[in-house]
């Protein structure tokens, strides 16, 4: 055999038993992970990864230069700290990969995540009694099933309506009873987890409080339903991490929803990131709704939203409709009047784009 073919065949051994060396090493790299998991420290060790590289430099023979032995085994450190994470990752409950059934969440025989998509409308911020029951039979005739309403309300400036608070928990609770429909409302306090339960069907967890992690925690600790709305600038990351407080503390009845994100844009109050259902869908069990009032701010483009959101494979849309926007306590810009639902709604469910049925959102 010719010289360069013998050192070429060296050379290929050689990148075998490397190779094979690398893979011995990421098994145990990854024991290593699963004991730091249990011990709950963290994955990267920048003490131990100086021992390991100062000890690998002290032995270097050559004819490699000490830069490159650093430089090559930094490189396998880093892919080893990424192998580590993505088995994390695996593990999450909110994972497909944990589970690849839907979670359907069910409420008082709604379904939410089922075969249907579902229709939640309501005003941004309960008013009164007359402005809830106004809104609520409405809807109702309209064939809606799921009423929103803050009673709390998370708002920017101080000065600013904060919402009824309980008094419009219980109005929720009134007027639902009243008209036949599940209710979603926004709790901002972790203590006011058990009172939720006692007047509202399904706790919404809002934008501003996606990180709020003691509020996660209480709602994962909870057992009613909880719909999460993705945070001003959450990443998909973020969203699906704080998912997993709520998830890993046994709240199964779990709802995830785009309602826009913070851009450059100005000519939308945020920009509805569409992608985010598809991949939401992807990566987790979870059904996802879109907010199409949130994330536009405008009245004028919501039933091309709207459509996008449900051909995206949304499971819901969520809508804000007050039965006098321009007098509404919050959000008096992006509400619809009833009449303006109605025709929003007829063109929805006429482009075919809507799955309704026997449970579903819809009596239509
Ligand atoms: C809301 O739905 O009432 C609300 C305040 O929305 P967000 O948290 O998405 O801003
Ligand atoms: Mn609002």
């Amino acid at each position: 055999m010719e010289k360069l073919e013998v050192l070429r065949d060296q050379l290929d051994g050689l990148n075998s038993r490397l190779l094979e060396l690398l893979n011995e090493r990421a098994a145990v790299v990854r024991e290593i992970g699963k004991v730091k998991e249990e011990k709950g420290l963290p994955k990267f060790d920048p003490v131990r990864e100086r021992e390991m590289l100062d000890e690998l430099v002290k032995q270097n023979q050559g004819p490699f230069e000490d830069a490159a032995i650093k430089h090559v085994f930094k490189e396998i450190f880093k892919a080893s700290v990424g192998l580590q994470e993505k088995e994390h990752k695996k593990h999450l409950l909110v994972s497909r990969k944990s589970q690849t059934g839907n979670t359907v969440v069910t409420v008082k025989g709604i379904e939410i995540g089922g075969e249907a998509q579902v229709m939640i409308a309501g005003p941004c911020s309960v008013e009164s009694r007359e402005q809830l029951r106004t809104v609520a039979a409405g809807l109702k005739a309209a064939g809606v099933s799921i009423l929103r309403g803050g009673a709390y309300k998370p708002r920017t400036s101080p000065y600013d309506f904060q919402g009824l608070g309980e008094e419009g928990l219980k109005l929720l609770k009134e007027v639902s009873e009243e008209f036949g429909l599940v209710t979603i409302s926004e709790i901002i306090n972790p203590a006011h987890m058990e009172l939720a339960a006692r007047y509202i069907d399904i706790v919404q967890i809002g934008a501003r409080n996606m990180q709020n992690f003691e509020l996660l925690k209480a709602a994962g600790d909870a057992r009613i339903p909880v719909v999460l709305k993705r945070g001003l600038s959450a990443t998909m990351e973020e969203f699906i991490f704080a998912a997993e407080y709520i998830y890993s503390r046994g709240n199964e009845q779990l709802i995830l929803i785009e309602r826009g994100i913070r851009t450059y844009e100005k000519w939308t109050r945020n920009t509805l990131d569409i992608s985010a259902v598809p991949i939401l869908k992807q990566e987790t069990h979870l059904p996802v709704l879109v907010d199409v009032s949130h994330s536009t701010g405008r009245k004028d483009i919501l039933v091309p939203c709207a459509k996008a959101a449900l051909a995206a494979g949304a499971d819901g849309i969520m809508v804000e409709v007050h039965p006098d926007p321009e007098t509404a306590l919050s959000d008096a810009d992006q509400q619809l009047t009833l009449e303006q639902f109605n025709s929003f709604y007829d063109q929805v469910l006429s482009s075919g784009l809507m799955k309704t049925g026997a449970s579903t959102g819809s009596s239509r």
